[in-house]
Order: C-alpha cells, then sequence, then structure tokens
C-alpha cells in the first residue's frame, strides 16, 4: 500500500505537518511539473525534494555545491530510513564503485552529486541508464552569473532540460532577487514553470546597524546584555576571526574561530562544540554556517560589511532558526565600503561582472545608511513588500531626525576645494577640526582659511555627515586617486548657497547603546 505524503512525513521527518508551501511544492513535483522554490535558509526546502523522492518509484538526483554538507544530509536521511548515497570527490574508488552499484540496482531513492562530478567520468551518460524521476537543484542561484555566488560548473545543467525533457526540476534557492529567479528558471529550461515563496520576513530577528568604532568594546557590551547566548560574529578575513577570538578568550569567553584555512578535522571539531554549547562564540568567515543546523543561536554580529544583501540575509538567518527573539547587529563605516571596493577592483573577475558587484555592493551600503525602516528596505530587495514599519529595527526604534546641513556641507566642500580637490577622508576631517599633526603641517594646510572652521563637531560627526554628504551625491570620491574627495557641479551650486542640504541628525555612539539597552 502507497504511503500518503502526510504519513510519509510523520514515519520519515517525524513531522505532523507541513510548514505552508511545503505540501502545495510536493504535489507539483509528484504531479512531475518543474518549480522553483525561494524560501529562507531554515524554511524547509529539503523536504520539498526527499518526500517526492520518497514517494515516487525511482532515483532523484540532489545537485548541491556543498560537498561538506552531502555527507550530513546523507546520514540523516539513512537514520531516518531513508536509501540515500552521495557521489563526490571525498570518496575513495571502491566506495564510488559501491554506491554506483546500490543506483544500478534501483536500491537508491536519492543520490546527492557535485555538478563537476555529475559532468565527469561518464556520470551524465549513466543517467540514461537510471530510473531518474526528479532533478532537484539546491543553491540554485549558483547557475546564475546575477546571483551572489556564481560557479561556473552550475551552468552545465542547462542540459538537463533538453536529455531529459520528461523528467521535473525542482530549483531550490534561499537567496535570489528578481533577475536572478528569472535567470536560473531560463538557464534551467523552465521559465514558465511556478514559483513558490514562502515569506522570506523573519520578524523574530531584531536589526541593528551600528557605527563601526571601538567595535570590540561596543561587541563586549553587547555580550554582557546576551550573558551565555550562543552567537555567530562574522569577519572578513581569517586573520580578523583569530585576532577577534584571541581578544574574545582573553575576556573571558568561551570563543572560537573558524575559517575555510583550517583542518578538517578542526573544523568539525569546532562545529560540534559550538552545537553542544559548549562553545559559546564562533568567530568565523562566511565558511561557516551553511548546513548548520543550531536553532538556538540567538545572535549574529557582522563585524565588517557583506558584500551584498543575499549573503547578508542568508548569514543573520541562522539565527532564531527556533522562532524565538534573536539580534543582529551590522557594524558599519564608511572604510568597509572602501575595502570591498578596493576587493573588487583588484579581483579578477570580467569588466561586468564587477559591475555587478558594484552594484550589489551598493546596494548593502544603502541598507547599512538606510534612514527608514530596514526591514522594509530588505524585503523589498527580496521583491516583498511590507506595509508598516517593522518596529523591531534601530531606525524603527530611533526615529532620525533631519536638519539643515548647507553649512556643514560648504565648510567641507570649501576645505575640498582649498585642497585642490587632494585629500581623503582622514587629512579632511583633521583640516576641517583644527589638528596639528604632522601631515596638516608638513603640506601647510594649517594656513589654509577653512584650517579649524569645523572644530565644532566631532571626528566621528565629520565621519558620518561625510559618508552622508557622498550618498547624496553632494560630492564625489575618486577610488583610484587614493579615494580623494571631488567637487562636481553640485557641489558647486551649494558652495554658492543655491542647493540646500539635509543631513540626518548624528546620534553619539554612548546615546545609541543606551538607548538599545533601555530596550
Ligand atoms: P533549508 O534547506 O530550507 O535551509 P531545511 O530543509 O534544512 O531548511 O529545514 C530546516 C529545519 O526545519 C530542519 O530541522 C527540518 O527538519 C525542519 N523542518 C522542515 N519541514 C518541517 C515541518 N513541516 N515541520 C517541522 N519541522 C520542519
Ligand atoms: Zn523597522
Amino acid at each position: 500500500m502507497s504511503l500518503s505524503k502526510e504519513q510519509a512525513l510523520k514515519q520519515y521527518f517525524g513531522y505532523d505537518s507541513f510548514r505552508p508551501q511545503q505540501a502545495e511544492i510536493i504535489d507539483t513535483v509528484l504531479r512531475g511539473d518543474d518549480c522553483l522554490v525561494l524560501m529562507p535558509t531554515g524554511g524547509g526546502k529539503s523536504i520539498c525534494y526527499q518526500l517526492p523522492a520518497i514517494l515516487n518509484d525511482g532515483l532523484t538526483i540532489v545537485v548541491s555545491p556543498l560537498i561538506a554538507l552531502m555527507k550530513d544530509q546523507v546520514e540523516a536521511l539513512r537514520v531516518n530510513g531513508v536509501k540515500a548515497a552521495y557521489l563526490n570527490s571525498s570518496l575513495s574508488r571502491s566506495e564510488e564503485d559501491s554506491v554506483l552499484w546500490q543506483v544500478k540496482l534501483g536500491e537508491l531513492k536519492l543520490l546527492y552529486i557535485a555538478p563537476e562530478r555529475l559532468f565527469s567520468g561518464g556520470t551524465f551518460d549513466l543517467l540514461r541508464e537510471w530510473n531518474v524521476r526528479l532533478f532537484a537543484i539546491d543553491e540554485s542561484h549558483c547557475i546564475s552569473s546575477w546571483g551572489h555566488d556564481f560557479r561556473p560548473e552550475y551552468r552545465q545543467l542547462t542540459v538537463l532540460k533538453t536529455r531529459f525533457p520528461q523528467v521535473p526540476v525542482v530549483a531550490l534557492t534561499a537567496t535570489a532577487d528578481r533577475v536572478t529567479r528569472r535567470d536560473i528558471m531560463k538557464q534551467l529550461g523552465i521559465s514558465h514553470a511556478p514559483t513558490f515563496e514562502s515569506g522570506f520576513d523573519r520578524p523574530n530577528l531584531s536589526l541593528t546597524v551600528l557605527p563601526g568604532q571601538k567595535r570590540l568594546q561596543q561587541i563586549k557590551d553587547f555580550l554582557a546584555r546576551h550573558d551565555g547566548q550562543p552567537g555567530i560574529i562574522y569577519c572578513l578575513s581569517r586573520k580578523g576571526t583569530e585576532t577577534l577570538a584571541a581578544s574574545l578568550q582573553g575576556a573571558g569567553y568561551a570563543a572560537e574561530y573558524y575559517h575555510a584555512g583550517l583542518p578538517s578535522e578542526r573544523r568539525s571539531r569546532v562545529q560540534e562544540q559550538f552545537l553542544k554549547d559548549d562553545i559559546q562564540i564562533i568567530v568565523a568567515t562566511i565558511a561557516f554556517g551553511m548546513g548548520i543546523d543550531k536553532s538556538n543561536v540567538r545572535w549574529v554580529i557582522h563585524y565588517n560589511l557583506p558584500s551584498n544583501v543575499e549573503s547578508f540575509y542568508q548569514e543573520i538567518g541562522r539565527a532564531g532558526r527556533d522562532g524565538e527573539p534573536a539580534d543582529t547587529v551590522l557594524f558599519y563605516s564608511y572604510s568597509d565600503i572602501v575595502t570591498r571596493q578596493d576587493m573588487i577592483g583588484k579581483s579578477e573577475q570580467s569588466e561586468e561582472q564587477k559591475q555587478l558587484l558594484y552594484a550589489k555592493l551598493n546596494r548593502m551600503k544603502q541598507y547599512a545608511e538606510a534612514d527608514m525602516c530596514r526591514r522594509r528596505i530588505l524585503l523589498s530587495y527580496f521583491n516583498e513588500e511590507v506595509v508598516q514599519d517593522c518596529g523591531n529595527c534601530d531606525v524603527c526604534r530611533n526615529p532620525r531626525t533631519r536638519f539643515d546641513g548647507t553649512v556643514i556641507a560648504q565648510k567641507a566642500l570649501s576645505a575640498i576645494a582649498r585642497t585642490k580637490e587632494s585629500v581623503a577622508m582622514g587629512m579632511l576631517i583633521d583640516i576641517l577640526r583644527g589638528s596639528r599633526n604632522r601631515n596638516v603641517l608638513q603640506h601647510g594646510y594649517d594656513r589654509l582659511p577653512t584650517f579649524g572652521v569645523g572644530h565644532d563637531l566631532r571626528g566621528e560627526e565629520w565621519g558620518e555627515y561625510l559618508g552622508q554628504l557622498l550618498n547624496s551625491g553632494v560630492m564625489d570620491i575618486a577610488y583610484d586617486e587614493a579615494h580623494a574627495f571631488k567637487l562636481n557641479p553640485l557641489s558647486r551650486k551649494v558652495l554658492r548657497g543655491e542647493h540646500a542640504v539635509e543631513l540626518v541628525k548624528f546620534i553619539p555612539l554612548a546615546e545609541r547603546k543606551a538607548r538599545e539597552e533601555a530596550l
């Protein structure tokens, strides 16, 4: 007697009911139709193809780029009594042969495979001999060069539909903006298939952006308010994770670093300890988190600015998977943008690809600098509209005050003009504040009429306002000239008093902190 999908859900996964969309997706796939599934990390994508795989007679091929995860997924399925295996470069020859035998004998329900493995060693030709009933393409945004994680080996999957037109394809992803979605479907040859999208909103995650100064101290303050709660700190560089973890250990925290440069035994050990709550804090590069099923992560901090909104959302999505409140913090300063821009500029990408990366970075910057509800910005990025402010982000909690900043802008712009558009942020602030440091004196900038005209504002205030002036197009920056500020036609209008400038009031760190603590 064949099982219903509800019975199979209970028997193989132990769950009583489907989450929104899962049942519809499974029906679609069982009917033999293609579809695209968009669900946030932790939303429950796997069941959408695992359950049809169990109910189908025949084999489901799961394409995944994450070799490290295949083993875990397959083991979890086996524990639940599902016959599954994987093929990837970690297997020995004889292990591979044994998997291939199982497939040949029709003993397997699911075969996980990395795309490069699928298209090598004659595997793809073998597919014809196997009773393949479904292709599940996990992390399907990897097929699109518009996505944030393009992998050329995924491109070969375009042949699936032409070679196996009768086998349904289910494409899954946690993060894809509109353009990427359309491209995934086009590449896979399923342009007319339905898209299932479950809500991306995670209202239990609080969103906070803090100025990127004294980050270590701010983290310690944050930790004092999150006593003993497990969390993740994402850093840009491997070295950065090591330094920060050492500082936190020095301050008495159970913290460990994690990055792709560590031996795999060590990485597994750290993961394991974090899962078991033996370690409170993981300080990691983006290498950490893929497929980590820890539901009680209570907070995520981004020590550095992520390169795009997709990655950011995926990373903060690792907090609060149990639905309980969780806090996320992004540290942001203008220098983070500069670092990221430099990285893109120096990378070995095509010019077209670079432009895309700059554009994606720019969206991230807009999020960090937003003075409207951050959740609305995030969700609109994923094509979801929120009609109301969320009440659970720092902007909602501390509405911004605006004021006429024309005079401030004029001071900055005239200093830029007096220094012949040759100075960058640090020097400009020194000149405005009248700091007599060696560099300033060496250039004779202390003799400029604008020297010290901005002494009434603190350095960090200037930093904030100069960032805002850049964003509003009142001045430019030359990335190819050591980030020197430049004047543009709008700058000249402002200088002549023909254009007023509105700024958002700077809130000192201590005050923001006090407000956050009052939560
Ligand atoms: P994703 O691949 O979308 O990140 P997973 O498929 O790993 O998410 O699912 C995340 C978690 O949710 C897993 O622990 C999974 O067992 C659980 N889950 C999935 N579907 C259900 C359901 N219908 N009821 C309860 N838990 C579920
Ligand atoms: Zn909000």
